[in-house]
């Protein structure tokens, strides 16, 4: 399965001048400009795993225009609830404009928008629906508090935030194998995000397999749904969590802000499926 490594920049950088710093060490690894898509560079993009960014919505046109055919995809963190298109919600950006900004997916469910913005089910339903209907692909995240970890609440925690995506199927059973080709899941322990604990790589597969086998029994299309890990995720981490069959990539928070620690994440998932 193709793999996916995934950059959450939330509220940084400061300035458009460190974005623009971060993008250039990135293009100076992945190749700069279509002519070098043929060419060696020092990250091997023949290693199959897709990269992506999701700069703060600020900097989302400016990234998505200096990535545009650039092999690093672009993605919001977060959409407007309201409406697809526009209207009077002071504050919010729509799924139109996120995609017309360039991207071409968005993080949707992050624990930070659920902690912060008391973001629920029914919220992320209308987001996710309106993320589909402007064609984006969604990175809808889940995962547990330390309190449900220590209580062994976690699989029925993650149970009852992906019933979100059976909700929408529910609504929209006939547009199934196109909620697949525009999803993928990321389970992230809400104590293992930017905390530097993570779980173990053998608690992550099982959960992974729970989520997976949870999105096939809502639609044999969804079988073949990515599942990513994250929280705290770093280039010396990345290796063992790649080695896993179920993990299908990373979604990375602080570890992305460094070109160098990004690109070795992305390089040890290119490197377990390629050889996997
Ligand atoms: C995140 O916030 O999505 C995340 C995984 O953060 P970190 O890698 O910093 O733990």
């Amino acid at each position: 399965m193709q793999a996916w490594v995934i950059g959450n920049w939330k509220q940084n950088p400061a300035t458009i001048s460190d974005v623009n710093t971060l993008i250039e060490a990135l293009l100076a690894a992945v190749g700069d400009d279509k002519a070098d898509n043929d060419k060696d560079s020092a990250f091997d993009r023949s290693n199959g795993c897709q990269l992506m960014v999701a700069p703060s919505c600020i900097h989302l046109a400016a990234v998505s225009e200096r990535l545009k055919d650039m092999p690093i995809l672009t993605a919001a963190q977060d959409i407007s609830a309201h409406s697809d298109s526009i209207g009077a919600y002071t504050g919010d950006c729509s799924a139109q404009q996120v995609a017309d900004a360039g991207a071409s997916w968005t993080v949707l469910g992050h624990s930070e928008r659920r902690q912060y913005h008391q973001e629920c089910n029914d919220l992320l339903v209308q987001k996710l629906s309106n993320a589909l209907t402007q064609d984006l692909g969604v990175i809808f995240c889940v995962g547990e508090t330390q309190a449900q970890y220590d209580e062994q609440q976690t699989l029925e925690v993650l149970d009852a935030q992906l019933e979100a995506i059976k909700t929408l199927l529910d609504d929209q059973a006939h547009l199934a194998t196109s909620i697949a080709k525009h999803l993928i899941v990321a389970y992230e322990p809400v104590w293992a995000i930017g905390t530097g604990k993570v779980p173990t790589v053998e608690e992550v597969s099982a959960t992974h397999q729970h989520i997976k086998h949870t999105l096939a029994g809502y639609a044999e299309p969804l079988s073949q749904t990515a599942v990513l890990y994250g929280g705290s995720v770093n280039a010396d981490n990345a290796d063992s969590f790649a080695a896993s069959p179920v993990i299908d990539g990373a979604l990375v928070g602080g570890a992305s802000l460094k070109a160098d620690s990004f690109l070795a994440i992305a390089d040890a998932f290119g490197r377990a499926k390629k050889s996997g």
